[in-house]
């Protein structure tokens, strides 16, 4: 039995990095590059040019909150990059890691999560994260291996329930938003860098990214917009998981984009019209030149724009039943 499941897991490894593989990934390529943005705050992204999914940066960004009293991580990053993290935190910081927030649960945002658990860091997320991570999943359509037990959050809340964390001098706030680019979704706010790392319910590269298959949902990254525009203050800087770091200001078009996308689509839809109608219509022509990535591929088949419109249309569609 043990050489059996000892077999399969090789074997479901394999599939992982083949799945790897044809995603264009070379994570020996990739380099950790740190860009400090308070005193003790810095924010860890991968090179760009190499990960097809994210052109802009390989992977998420990680954020790191260092000091005397030890370190607080949000996120951690493809897997196959954990080490290079790590080696990049070292350089800033030689104290411990004692923890790590998820903000949602994407690979590029917790795939190194079991590394950093093991080194000693207790890792927060929302509930609906969690019981994510304890659900089959499929790898291009085979059985995936589950994950590693350590890469599960020990620490779990809910919407409604913010989680305060003191910590050199520091307060870092995590808050949970609606089902928005997941349903487990959870911003984090420095109080005193006057920052807050939103994870990938906003991004500025590419069309937004609403994954109805982990929880994500239309209505519910409108709310999470809302939300931030409220929580932050005219000169917050709101980081992103991928793109450029960016001000409440830049929210409101964004969020009047996917208003009136979600009004277009919902029109064609009235009209019986199919999804294939509905991405041929190119309703996102308006938008293209301003949405640096939108007419790239993305994760899964297709444009960006496609796969948002095809999100939209899901859910409007959705709706009527
Ligand atoms: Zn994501």
């Amino acid at each position: 039995m043990k050489s059996a499941s000892l077999l399969l897991a090789a074997w479901a490894v394999a599939v992982l990095s083949a799945s790897a593989r044809s995603q264009g990934l070379d994570f020996g390529k990739i380099e950790i590059a740190t860009e400090q943005v308070a005193p003790n705050l810095y924010m860890l992204s991968g090179s760009a040019g190499l990960d097809p999914a994210h052109e802009d940066a390989a992977g998420g960004r990680i954020g790191v909150l260092a000091g005397p009293d030890g370190i607080l991580m949000v996120d951690a990053q493809y897997g196959e990059l954990a080490d290079k993290v790590l080696t990049a935190i070292r350089r800033v910081s030689s104290a411990p890691i004692r923890f790590l927030v998820n903000t949602h649960i994407h690979r590029d945002h917790t795939g190194g999560n079991a590394k950093f658990a093991k080194l000693g860091a207790t890792i927060f997320a929302r509930e609906e994260l969690r019981e994510g991570m304890g659900r089959a999943r499929t790898v291009n359509g085979n059985p995936a291996p589950a994950a590693d037990p350590a890469a599960i959050p020990v620490v779990t809340y809910g919407l409604g329930e913010p989680v305060r964390i003191h910590l050199n001098g520091e307060i870092a706030d995590l808050i949970p938003v609606r089902a928005a680019h997941t349903g487990g979704d959870t911003m984090i706010r420095f109080e005193n860098a006057n920052a807050i790392m939103i994870g990938d319910y906003y991004r500025n590269f590419g069309y937004p990214f609403i994954d109805i298959a982990n929880g994500g949902s239309l209505k519910g990254m409108l709310e999470a917009l809302d939300v931030t525009m409220k929580v932050a203050r005219p000169d917050t800087r709101l980081i992103p998981g991928h793109g450029t770091i960016v001000k409440r200001t830049e929210l409101a078009p964004y969020r009047d984009m996917i208003f009136a996308i979600q009004g277009k689509v919902q029109q064609l839809v009235a009209q019986g019209k199919t999804l294939q109608d509905v991405l041929a219509a190119r309703v996102t022509s308006p938008y293209d030149s301003t949405v640096p990535g939108g007419l790239l591929p993305a994760a899964g088949g297709g444009t960006s724009a496609d796969r948002f419109i095809t999100e939209v249309y899901q859910e409007l569609k959705g709706g009527d039943k």
